[in-house]
């Protein structure tokens, strides 16, 4: 496994990868790699030739007073993780190399950066579009995969692929999570024990209101009152949102009528989890 901290060691350790008409398979990845991450990583192992991971905390798409600072950055475990998972290739750039000059151009993926988690965190999904289209221009890959876990982003991504005429085929990947149903997050270590186990409260919500949605209830707002008191059940927490969308459009809905995607971001303590779950309904059609 090659290790490359600036662009063109990249462009130079791929060019003979490229020439040879490999497949290259892309993991963005801001580190503090888990099953989650590993599981993307075997997904391009298996489909590609040649797999890359790229491990950056892009500070663009942090906001003023989030965590950027104290995000974990356990550069060697996670080189170790690469290695283990199969990749070929590790980007590791720092943010000076990334963002060299006084840069002007963003990628603004219009009304899908809006809505949930856009609406609490002004400019992430711009930082995020923008950063990954930059690690597509500087690793050109064939596929690209991104986990279910942050479907706003997937979402995002693959409109933004589309909108650019981007080359890229985009690979969802399922939620990884603990046993218990909490979705892996490089975010979970900020937990306390009591904490992590209330954090269980967002998976078992989101699996009872897919229960009721199967018994017959479609009333989003009956369904988000039944999630929210279901977290809240299991001790303090601030919710940002609880949502049922449009699972294409991200646009809210008020009755269960079409592929939807269940979404809550939840405040436990300092730590802002989310999570997400599809519905769907039986002969609807979207
Ligand atoms: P991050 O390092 O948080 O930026 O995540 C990098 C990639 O890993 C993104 O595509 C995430 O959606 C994905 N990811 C993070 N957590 C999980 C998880 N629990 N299951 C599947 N994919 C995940």
């Amino acid at each position: 496994m090659f290790t490359a901290t600036t662009i063109a060691e990249v462009r130079e350790g791929l060019e003979p990868v490229r020439r040879a008409d490999r497949c290259i398979g892309f993991v963005p990845t801001m580190g503090a790699l888990h099953e989650g991450h590993v599981s993307l990583i075997r997904a391009a192992r298996r489909d590609c030739a040649h797999v890359v991971v790229s491990i950056f905390v892009n500070p663009t798409q942090f906001g003023p007073g989030e965590d950027l600072a104290k995000y974990p950055r356990p550069l060697e475990e996670d080189l170790r993780a690469c290695r283990e998972a199969g990749t070929d290739l590790v980007f590791a750039p720092t943010a000076s190399e990334m963002y060299r000059s006084n840069a002007v151009t963003t990628v603004r993926v219009g009304k899908l950066s809006e809505p949930l988690c856009g609406a609490f965190r002004p400019g992430h999904f711009e930082g995020v579009a923008t950063v990954v289209a930059k690690l597509f221009n500087i690793v050109m890959p064939g596929r690209a995969y991104f986990g279910e876990k942050d479907y706003q982003q997937l979402v995002v991504i693959r409109q933004m692929v589309r909108d650019l005429d981007l080359p890229i085929g985009i690979v969802g990947c399922p939620t990884v999570r603990e046993t218990g149903g909490l979705a892996m997050s490089s975010r979970n270590r900020y937990l306390s024990v009591e904490q992590r186990h209330q954090a269980l409260s967002l998976n078992q919500a989101l699996t009872e209101a897919r229960q009721a949605v199967t018994a017959g209830t479609r009333d989003v707002s009956m369904l988000c009152d039944m999630i929210r008191r279901r977290i809240l059940a299991a001790g303090e927490a601030r919710m940002d949102y609880v949502s049922i969308v449009d699972a294409a459009s991200l646009e809210a809905l008020q009755t269960v009528d079409r592929p939807a995607r269940m979404c809550v971001a939840v405040r436990i303590g300092d730590c802002r989890l989310i999570d997400n779950m599809p519905v769907d309904v039986p002969g609807a059609h979207g």
